[in-house]
């Protein structure tokens, strides 16, 4: 093993020091320093976005904060110079998805669309994706009144002052609804059932709070929009009655939770009950030595991209350190 370029094995073949899945900001941020630490890693971008790489923040517009852009900068713009700053040290791109892995004995084996890698190390940065709820106008709304993170999208000028809705029970969906009280004129706390599945600390906040009202017993069934186009309101369902009605509001917020994408990793490495790679406290190891894990697919609790690019850099030193140590 060599913590410097990628060298042949005994048989000839080549045994990559680390490849890293996935090229949201953990994965270029990893790419990045495993790149200037002269590793070069072989990055599995991605295509199931249509072959886009980047990861999540090519869904958004506006990005406003990640620091160094005092004006903000667009998703794919930030993700875009990522990717040109892990290409200028060196990163190897390939804009695949890895179709299967294997951890269970050194060398590790990745397995793409279009080639087989051997390698040391692997960075596992696939990140999560939203719970949808399939509503029929979903898509014509996403960004445009549907949004499922109140902190990346709860102060932008199409939300701000205005009446909104959370919909989901648990921790995320009542953090969703408290945060939206600091920019909303209301909030509507959107529930299926008939009580709130967040920690009793959140229940109380929500319901002792004036600017929220919580709606039991209901479900959220389409978006409704005025004659401009624009989202005006929500139609909803009593769950115990059948009874539809239409509630007025300028933005959707999903509070459903998110699923990991780790599916490559199920049954070869520790995941925890939801499905995230469950990493040491404080590092990026995973219960495999030499696998480790950034980004929004270890992470339930932060979601972000500047915490995802911490991960991905904490990944990448420790890949080092770890292929140094083994050397
Ligand atoms: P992701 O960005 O999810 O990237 C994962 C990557 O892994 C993707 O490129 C994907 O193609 C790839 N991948 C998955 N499976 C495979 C596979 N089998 N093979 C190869 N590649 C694979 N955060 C903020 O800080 N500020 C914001 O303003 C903000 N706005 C947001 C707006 C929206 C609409 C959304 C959805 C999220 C927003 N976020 C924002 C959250 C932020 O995007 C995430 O926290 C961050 O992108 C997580 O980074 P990541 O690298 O872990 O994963």
């Amino acid at each position: 093993i060599s913590a410097s370029a990628n060298p042949p094995s005994s048989s000839g073949e080549t045994i990559e020091n680390v490849v890293i899945i996935g090229s949201g900001p953990a994965g270029y941020t990893a790419a990045i320093y495993a790149a200037r630490a002269n590793l070069k890693p072989v990055v599995f971008e991605g295509y199931q976005m249509g072959g886009v790489p980047g990861g999540q923040l090519m869904t958004t517009t506006e990005v406003e904060n990640f620091p160094g852009f005092p004006d903000g900068i667009t998703g794919p713009d930030l993700m875009e110079r990522m990717r040109k700053q892990a290409e200028r040290w060196g990163a190897e791109l390939y804009p695949e998805d890895v179709e299967s892995l294997s951890v269970k004995t050194a060398p590790f084996t990745v397995q793409s669309s279009e080639r087989k890698v051997k390698c040391h190390s692997i960075i596992y940065a696939t990140g999560a994706t939203a719970k949808r709820l399939s509503l029929p106008r979903e898509e014509e709304f996403w960004s445009r009144g549907i949004s499922a993170c109140a902190i990346c999208d709860g102060a932008s000028p199409l939300f701000k002052g205005q009446v909104l809705a959370v919909v989901g029970g648990g921790d995320t969906a009542t953090e969703e609804a408290l945060y939206l009280t600091k920019y909303a004129r209301h909030v509507h706390l959107l529930v299926r059932r008939d009580q709130l599945r967040a920690s009793k600390a959140m229940q109380d906040r929500v319901i002792n709070n004036p600017n929220i009202t919580v709606h039991y017993n209901t479900e959220t069934v389409d978006i409704l929009s005025n004659t401009k186009g624009q989202m005006s309101g929500i139609l909803l369902r009593r769950v115990d009655t059948g009874e539809e009605t239409e509630l007025e509001a300028k933005g959707l917020f999903y509070g459903i939770g998110h699923s990991p994408n780790s599916q490559l990793l199920e049954g070869q490495v520790e995941l925890d009950s939801s499905g995230y790679v469950l990493v040491r406290e404080g590092t990026s190891n995973t219960s495999v030595e030499g696998v480790f894990a950034a980004g929004d697919v270890q992470d339930h609790e932060w979601r972000q991209a500047v915490t995802a690019a911490g991960s991905g850099c904490m990944a990448a030193l420790s890949a080092e350190r770890y292929l140094t140590s083994n050397n």
